[in-house]
């Protein structure tokens, strides 16, 4: 059960409240965010919500049975807009498209990257510089340096930045440099790290696990929100099954039914999705008619050359092509 509260509940009501929900037996967490005071009661029998509905103080009272709840769209009908300023959103009308390296490697390639973006009115750019490779002796990123450099061009030419965190100790130390928090399908479950990245106000973007399934993702999202933040984007990245033909196996069927389950926007990323460049592109329109709200793609100048995923990684030529059919494709659906 949620329970919204009205931003000014007075301390009397809110003891009221709290009295009634112990004589009904629920277990109630108190939930703080940005915008609003929540309760979350957990009951193990029927209850009467008309009860709880009538205390002063209580906006509405909603039944959500999932394991997440805040997350749900059983509640919330209204989608979740990111709003990142300067008329950047994301979940919103307008279709969202990141697009950058995979590992930020040096000024020359941001600064590349960044003119193919603007000349494709492109606001935001994805670039790792904590990057979580599978072998320890694989190029780690350029580290928090690295992203104040990032930072520097995509702040002298109005570009937004989504990077990934790796751990709690470098939230403090990225916060000033980023728009979104980017949480990595390795770290999908990493509790503390989702905690702690629910007590700032910086959007968050969680992708799946490489394993994980839609509700442990939701559940994922669930512990941000219930740490205090609600600006949350949840992404398709592909998962791992038996099929070996490419590199993951994007999940498509994940983008409709995010879609249905979540109020919160969901982002395609199909260069890791199939991890084969000549294929990413349709992979990336597919995402759009499945009802993705954006997506999430890797280019640089010479894919070939990238530290990291350069075979799933477009050329500026491949992007260009990709930004236009995208438009093309809008008005179809
Ligand atoms: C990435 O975005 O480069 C990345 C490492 O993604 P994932 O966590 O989905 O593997
Ligand atoms: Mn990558």
């Amino acid at each position: 059960m949620i329970i919204q509260l009205e931003q000014n509940i007075t301390a009397s009501n809110k003891e009221k409240l709290n009295k009634k929900l112990e004589e009904l037996n629920v277990k109630a967490s108190d939930i703080v965010t940005q915008h609003h005071h929540y309760v979350i009661g957990i009951v193990s029998n029927e209850i009467d919500v008309r009860v709880i509905g009538e205390i002063e103080g209580v906006k509405d009272v909603f039944r959500v049975n999932d394991s997440y709840k805040l997350v749900s769209s059983k509640w919330k009908v209204d989608n979740t807009i990111i709003n990142l300023g300067d008329g950047v959103t994301i979940g919103g009308k307008d279709f969202a498209i990141m697009a950058g390296p995979c590992s930020i490697e040096n000024e020359e390639q941001v600064e590349s990257i960044v003119k193919s973006l603007i000349k494709n009115n492109v606001k935001i750019m994805r670039g790792g510089v904590h990057k979580p490779r599978s072998s320890p002796y694989a190029f780690r990123g350029l580290g928090i340096d690295g992203l104040k450099m990032f930072y520097k061009t995509c702040n002298e030419n109005g570009i937004k930045i989504i990077t990934e965190v790796m751990q709690v100790s470098q939230i403090d130390e990225m916060i000033d440099f980023i728009d979104i928090f980017q949480v990595g399908a390795r770290n999908t479950q990493n509790f503390n790290l989702l905690d702690a990245l629910g007590k700032v106000d910086k959007p968050v973007m969680i992708k799946r696990g490489i394993s994980g399934t839609i509700d442990e993702l939701l559940q994922s999202a669930e512990y941000v929100f219930a740490a205090g933040n609600e600006k949350i984007i949840l992404c398709e990245r592909g998962i791992r099954t038996f099929e070996n033909a490419y590199r993951n196996t994007f999940d498509i069927n994940a983008i409709p039914i995010l879609k249905e389950k979540s109020h919160l926007p969901v982002i395609a990323d199909p260069s890791h999705g199939i991890g084969i460049r000549k294929h990413v592109s349709k992979i990336a329109l597919a995402s759009m008619v499945a009802g993705a709200d954006g997506v999430i793609v890797e280019i640089h100048h010479e894919p070939e050359k990238a530290f990291s995923d350069g075979a799933q990684t477009l050329s500026f030529d491949e992007f260009d092509t990709l930004v236009e059919q995208f438009k093309i494709l809008e008005q179809a659906v």
